[in-house]
């Protein structure tokens, strides 16, 4: 049995979420204790429990230690199936971060997977649809497994009840990823999305976007959604390369101006592309696991260029060597430019 410290540390729901990854994975049981110790409100919320209950119907899992607030939880995998699956989180709950519990088990599985889970579609501080349709699914395919999403509903906090649809024809093994180069600019783009909002609030957006990063107007437009449950704005910026597309993303909260929402994502636009670096900050932490399987399977791993390492990243280094025989090599060239290497031990 392996025994997880949730406090380690960033102490936040990915030390349980890629626990699960990997237990569902290698097939090892895991004890995880003082789970989410580092968050305001530690323990398992809503969102949390979803995980552990999909990951459980996935690979057919002894679960002990699950209740809302629950700080304990053992997980005892059995073998991984591949089907028809739907989840429902309940809350706006990010529907990304359950997909990418589960999926790196379906990547291999014995057959293809279709799921569809229910929740937040567009969270703060977790990855928006657009980030998982087109920076980090276009990365897993490279690998070898076919994953395609769609979203059918979007969802944001607080209302969610946003919906995806995510279909998965595995590979037997994962391919290794090379991912240090960006390559040339090929599209760069921007949309405010309003759902049940003022629609002048995206029109500000764009307009302080484009004229801080000094792009042309028509670079960014306004797309409102018609069939959300609640309200919502998210800015959204894609960055296409020929490597990979990068999509960084602002949310309006309550009493935040249009211009700063822009500003803020102005920001995020000019550091990452004053690194030459391709993978962002977010990305990076996501990437090690499926690399990192690749590598333990002897076929795959990898090596890419990131900005500098997040908490997520190292603690998420850590959790993956207590479940994998894998190294990862972290070397700094310069500020903002991070080489990761992930090699089978
Ligand atoms: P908490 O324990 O704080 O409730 P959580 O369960 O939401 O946290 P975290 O441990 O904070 O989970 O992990 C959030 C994940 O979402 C990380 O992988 C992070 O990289 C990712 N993420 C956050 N913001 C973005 C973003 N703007 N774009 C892409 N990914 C994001």
């Amino acid at each position: 049995m392996i025994e997880i410290d949730g406090s380690q540390g960033e102490g936040g729901g990915q030390i349980l979420r890629s626990s699960l990854t990997l237990a569902m994975v290698t097939g090892q049981a895991v004890r995880l204790t003082r789970i989410r110790a580092g968050r305001k409100k530690p323990g398992l919320m809503r969102a949390h429990l979803t995980a552990v209950t999909a990951a459980s119907e996935i690979c057919n899992a002894q679960i002990y230690g699950t209740a809302i607030g629950s700080r304990e939880l053992t997980f005892q995998p059995g073998e991984v199936s591949s089907g028809d699956y739907s989840f429902r989180i309940g809350t706006a709950g990010s529907t990304s971060l359950i997909l990418q519990t589960v999926l790196p088990a379906l990547l291999c599985a014995d057959g293809p997977s279709t799921l569809r889970i229910e929740g937040g579609t567009h969270n703060p501080m977790a990855p928006p649809f657009e980030f998982l349709q087109r920076t980090y699914l276009p990365l897993v395919n490279q690998l070898g497994p076919q994953v395609a999403a769609q979203l059918v509903r979007p969802g944001f906090f607080p209302v969610g009840k946003g919906q995806i649809e995510v279909t998965v024809s595995p590979s037997p093994t994962l391919e290794p990823l090379n991912l240090t180069k960006r390559g040339e600019l090929v599209e760069r783009r921007a949309q405010a999305l309003l759902a049940l909002l003022n629609e002048n609030i995206g029109r500000r957006e764009c307009r302080t976007l484009t004229s801080e990063l000094d792009w042309p107007e028509d670079v960014a437009e306004v797309t409102v959604v018609k069939n959300s449950a609640g309200p919502g704005n998210a800015l959204i910026c894609d960055l296409q390369f020929e490597n990979l597309t990068e999509v960084l993303v602002e949310f309006d909260e309550p009493g935040k101006r249009a211009e700063r929402v822009a500003s803020q994502l102005a920001r995020q636009v000019k550091r990452y592309l004053d690194s030459d670096a391709p993978v962002g900050q977010h990305l990076a932490d996501q990437l090690l696991l499926p690399l990192a399987i690749g590598a333990a399977q002897s076929t795959g791993g990898g090596v890419f260029r990131t900005l500098n390492l997040t908490d997520h990243s190292k603690t998420h280094i850590e959790v993956i060597q207590r479940f994998l025989a894998v190294d990862v090599s972290v070397t700094e060239t310069a500020p903002d430019d991070v080489l990761i290497e992930v090699r089978s031990r």
